[in-house]
Protein backbone atom coordinates (compact mmCIF):
# COMPACT_ATOMS: atom_id res chain seq x y z
CA UNK A 1 0.00 0.00 0.00
CA UNK A 2 1.23 3.90 -0.89
CA UNK A 3 0.19 6.54 0.65
CA UNK A 4 0.83 10.30 -0.22
CA UNK A 5 1.24 12.24 2.96
CA UNK A 6 0.88 15.94 2.48
CA UNK A 7 1.56 17.67 5.79
CA UNK A 8 3.63 21.28 5.71
CA UNK A 9 4.20 20.69 9.81
CA UNK A 10 7.88 18.94 9.82
CA UNK A 11 7.41 17.11 12.99
CA UNK A 12 4.40 16.09 12.35
CA UNK A 13 5.19 15.38 8.89
CA UNK A 14 8.04 12.85 10.25
CA UNK A 15 6.05 11.50 13.18
CA UNK A 16 3.23 9.91 10.55
CA UNK A 17 5.50 8.75 8.14
CA UNK A 18 7.68 6.82 10.53
CA UNK A 19 4.48 5.22 11.77
CA UNK A 20 3.21 4.24 8.11
CA UNK A 21 5.83 3.18 7.00
CA UNK A 22 6.60 1.02 10.43
CA UNK A 23 3.23 -0.42 10.04
CA UNK A 24 4.31 -1.65 6.37
CA UNK A 25 2.95 1.27 4.30
CA UNK A 26 5.37 2.64 1.52
CA UNK A 27 5.06 6.64 2.61
CA UNK A 28 5.94 9.63 -0.02
CA UNK A 29 5.50 12.46 2.24
CA UNK A 30 5.59 16.19 1.24
CA UNK A 31 5.56 19.47 2.10
CA UNK A 32 3.92 21.69 -0.46
CA UNK A 33 0.73 21.09 -2.43
CA UNK A 34 2.97 21.31 -6.06
CA UNK A 35 5.17 18.67 -4.63
CA UNK A 36 1.67 16.37 -3.78
CA UNK A 37 0.37 16.87 -7.51
CA UNK A 38 3.80 16.35 -8.64
CA UNK A 39 4.54 13.19 -6.88
CA UNK A 40 0.43 12.19 -7.53
CA UNK A 41 0.95 12.55 -11.53
CA UNK A 42 4.22 9.85 -11.56
CA UNK A 43 3.41 7.35 -9.07
CA UNK A 44 -0.18 5.24 -8.59
CA UNK A 45 -1.18 5.93 -4.76
CA UNK A 46 -3.59 3.94 -2.90
CA UNK A 47 -4.71 6.66 -0.82
CA UNK A 48 -3.45 10.47 0.53
CA UNK A 49 -3.92 11.79 3.78
CA UNK A 50 -3.49 15.88 3.68
CA UNK A 51 -3.27 18.68 5.79
CA UNK A 52 -5.32 22.08 4.92
CA UNK A 53 -2.32 24.95 5.78
CA UNK A 54 0.01 24.55 3.50
CA UNK A 55 2.17 27.24 2.40
CA UNK A 56 1.32 27.50 -0.91
CA UNK A 57 -1.69 26.29 -1.60
CA UNK A 58 -4.98 25.17 0.65
CA UNK A 59 -5.19 21.82 0.84
CA UNK A 60 -8.86 21.16 -0.79
CA UNK A 61 -7.38 22.76 -3.63
CA UNK A 62 -4.78 19.87 -3.85
CA UNK A 63 -7.88 17.61 -2.92
CA UNK A 64 -9.45 18.63 -6.15
CA UNK A 65 -7.00 18.27 -8.54
CA UNK A 66 -6.02 15.20 -7.04
CA UNK A 67 -9.82 14.08 -7.44
CA UNK A 68 -9.90 15.80 -11.15
CA UNK A 69 -7.21 13.56 -12.27
CA UNK A 70 -8.16 10.25 -9.95
CA UNK A 71 -11.73 10.11 -8.95
CA UNK A 72 -11.96 7.51 -5.95
CA UNK A 73 -8.77 8.34 -4.50
CA UNK A 74 -9.24 7.55 -1.25
CA UNK A 75 -8.79 10.84 1.17
CA UNK A 76 -9.33 11.45 4.64
CA UNK A 77 -8.18 15.37 5.74
CA UNK A 78 -6.05 16.48 8.92
CA UNK A 79 -6.61 19.40 10.07
CA UNK A 80 -6.46 21.62 13.13
CA UNK A 81 -9.95 23.46 11.18
CA UNK A 82 -12.40 21.77 13.53
CA UNK A 83 -15.68 23.55 13.07
CA UNK A 84 -18.54 22.31 11.86
CA UNK A 85 -18.46 24.01 8.19
CA UNK A 86 -14.83 23.28 7.31
CA UNK A 87 -15.80 18.91 8.54
CA UNK A 88 -18.76 19.21 6.10
CA UNK A 89 -16.88 21.46 3.43
CA UNK A 90 -13.97 18.60 3.43
CA UNK A 91 -16.59 15.28 3.46
CA UNK A 92 -18.87 17.14 0.76
CA UNK A 93 -15.75 17.91 -1.29
CA UNK A 94 -15.01 14.28 -1.90
CA UNK A 95 -12.94 13.58 1.40
CA UNK A 96 -13.33 9.85 2.79
CA UNK A 97 -13.12 10.93 6.07
CA UNK A 98 -11.56 13.82 8.18
CA UNK A 99 -9.26 14.06 11.28
CA UNK A 100 -8.63 16.89 13.35
CA UNK A 101 -5.60 17.54 15.33
CA UNK A 102 -4.68 16.42 17.85
CA UNK A 103 -4.93 12.92 17.09
CA UNK A 104 -3.75 9.73 17.26
CA UNK A 105 -1.78 7.92 15.44
CA UNK A 106 -3.42 4.57 15.88
CA UNK A 107 -6.58 5.97 14.92
CA UNK A 108 -5.61 7.72 11.89
CA UNK A 109 -3.92 3.99 11.02
CA UNK A 110 -7.24 2.19 11.54
CA UNK A 111 -8.98 5.18 9.69
CA UNK A 112 -6.64 4.53 6.74
CA UNK A 113 -7.00 1.02 6.65
CA UNK A 114 -11.07 1.76 6.74
CA UNK A 115 -11.09 3.80 3.89
CA UNK A 116 -8.57 1.54 1.73
CA UNK A 117 -11.13 -1.07 2.31
CA UNK A 118 -14.16 1.18 1.79
CA UNK A 119 -12.18 1.91 -1.83
CA UNK A 120 -11.72 -2.22 -2.72
CA UNK A 121 -7.82 -1.33 -1.97
CA UNK A 122 -7.87 -3.53 0.81
CA UNK A 123 -10.60 -6.12 1.74
CA UNK A 124 -10.81 -8.45 4.37
CA UNK A 125 -7.90 -7.24 6.40
CA UNK A 126 -6.65 -11.24 6.71
CA UNK A 127 -4.73 -13.12 3.69
CA UNK A 128 -4.63 -17.02 3.57
CA UNK A 129 -3.11 -18.88 1.14
CA UNK A 130 -1.24 -22.52 1.11
CA UNK A 131 -0.91 -22.68 4.95
CA UNK A 132 -0.13 -19.10 4.88
CA UNK A 133 -1.84 -16.44 6.59
CA UNK A 134 -1.09 -12.52 6.86
CA UNK A 135 -2.76 -10.24 8.72
CA UNK A 136 -2.60 -6.43 7.39
CA UNK A 137 -3.40 -4.74 10.69
CA UNK A 138 -0.99 -6.73 12.94
CA UNK A 139 1.38 -7.34 10.70
CA UNK A 140 1.89 -10.92 11.31
CA UNK A 141 2.41 -13.58 9.21
CA UNK A 142 2.62 -17.26 9.98
CA UNK A 143 2.49 -21.04 8.33
CA UNK A 144 0.41 -23.41 9.55
CA UNK A 145 -0.42 -21.31 12.74
CA UNK A 146 3.79 -20.95 13.31
CA UNK A 147 4.82 -17.39 13.52
CA UNK A 148 6.87 -16.19 10.33
CA UNK A 149 9.50 -13.20 11.46
CA UNK A 150 9.91 -11.24 8.38
CA UNK A 151 11.63 -7.49 7.84
CA UNK A 152 9.02 -4.90 7.30
CA UNK A 153 9.58 -4.97 3.70
CA UNK A 154 9.11 -8.76 3.15
CA UNK A 155 6.01 -8.38 5.30
CA UNK A 156 4.62 -5.63 2.46
CA UNK A 157 5.87 -8.09 -0.28
CA UNK A 158 3.68 -10.77 0.91
CA UNK A 159 0.74 -8.59 1.99
CA UNK A 160 0.64 -7.25 -1.49
CA UNK A 161 0.92 -10.92 -3.34
CA UNK A 162 -1.22 -12.55 -1.22
CA UNK A 163 -4.17 -9.64 -1.67
CA UNK A 164 -3.94 -11.25 -5.44
CA UNK A 165 -3.74 -14.72 -4.80
CA UNK A 166 -2.58 -16.42 -8.08
CA UNK A 167 -2.36 -13.43 -10.52
CA UNK A 168 0.77 -12.29 -11.41
CA UNK A 169 1.83 -8.74 -10.87
CA UNK A 170 4.40 -7.19 -12.52
CA UNK A 171 7.89 -5.59 -11.16
CA UNK A 172 6.64 -1.96 -11.90
CA UNK A 173 3.86 -2.31 -10.03
CA UNK A 174 5.44 -4.01 -7.30
CA UNK A 175 8.30 -1.43 -6.84
CA UNK A 176 5.21 1.21 -7.41
CA UNK A 177 3.56 -0.26 -4.41
CA UNK A 178 6.65 -1.12 -2.09
CA UNK A 179 9.28 2.07 -2.46
CA UNK A 180 9.08 5.31 -2.10
CA UNK A 181 9.92 7.93 -4.54
CA UNK A 182 13.17 8.17 -2.07
CA UNK A 183 14.05 4.82 -1.82
CA UNK A 184 16.25 4.22 -5.50
CA UNK A 185 17.77 1.24 -6.81
CA UNK A 186 14.68 -0.39 -6.18
CA UNK A 187 14.83 -3.18 -8.89
CA UNK A 188 17.65 -5.00 -7.07
CA UNK A 189 15.87 -4.47 -3.83
CA UNK A 190 12.34 -5.98 -4.68
CA UNK A 191 14.45 -9.35 -6.16
CA UNK A 192 16.31 -9.54 -2.89
CA UNK A 193 13.47 -9.17 -1.42
CA UNK A 194 11.82 -11.73 -3.09
CA UNK A 195 14.22 -14.40 -2.75
CA UNK A 196 14.64 -13.74 0.68
CA UNK A 197 10.62 -13.92 1.46
CA UNK A 198 10.92 -17.16 -0.99
CA UNK A 199 13.60 -19.09 1.11
CA UNK A 200 11.49 -18.45 4.84
CA UNK A 201 8.16 -19.26 3.30
CA UNK A 202 10.44 -22.75 2.09
CA UNK A 203 12.31 -23.19 5.28
CA UNK A 204 8.70 -22.66 7.07
CA UNK A 205 7.22 -25.66 4.63
CA UNK A 206 4.64 -23.29 3.64
CA UNK A 207 2.53 -24.90 0.74
CA UNK A 208 2.44 -21.57 -0.69
CA UNK A 209 5.54 -20.07 -3.13
CA UNK A 210 6.45 -17.32 -5.03
CA UNK A 211 6.37 -18.07 -8.98
CA UNK A 212 9.00 -15.82 -10.93
CA UNK A 213 7.20 -15.03 -14.51
CA UNK A 214 9.86 -14.21 -16.69
CA UNK A 215 10.33 -10.57 -17.63
CA UNK A 216 7.48 -10.01 -16.21
CA UNK A 217 7.24 -10.23 -12.52
CA UNK A 218 5.69 -12.64 -9.46
CA UNK A 219 3.00 -14.96 -8.40
CA UNK A 220 2.01 -16.56 -5.37
CA UNK A 221 0.28 -20.00 -5.70
CA UNK A 222 -0.32 -23.25 -3.81
CA UNK A 223 1.65 -25.90 -4.13
CA UNK A 224 4.87 -27.19 -2.41
CA UNK A 225 8.15 -25.87 -3.70
CA UNK A 226 9.86 -27.27 -6.33
CA1 LIG B 1 -0.35 23.00 8.10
Amino acid sequence: MRVLLLEDHRAMREMIADHLKERGFAVDAVSRGEEALAAAAIAPFDAVILDLGLPDMDGMQVLASLRASRTGLPAIILTARDSIDDRLLGLNSGADDYIVKPFNLLELEARLRAVLRRSGSARDPTYCLGGVTFDSVTREAAVFGRSLDLTRREAALLEELMRVPGQVITKDRLEDRLYALEDSGSTNALEAAVSRLRRKLAAAHASAQIETKWGIGYRLVEGEPA
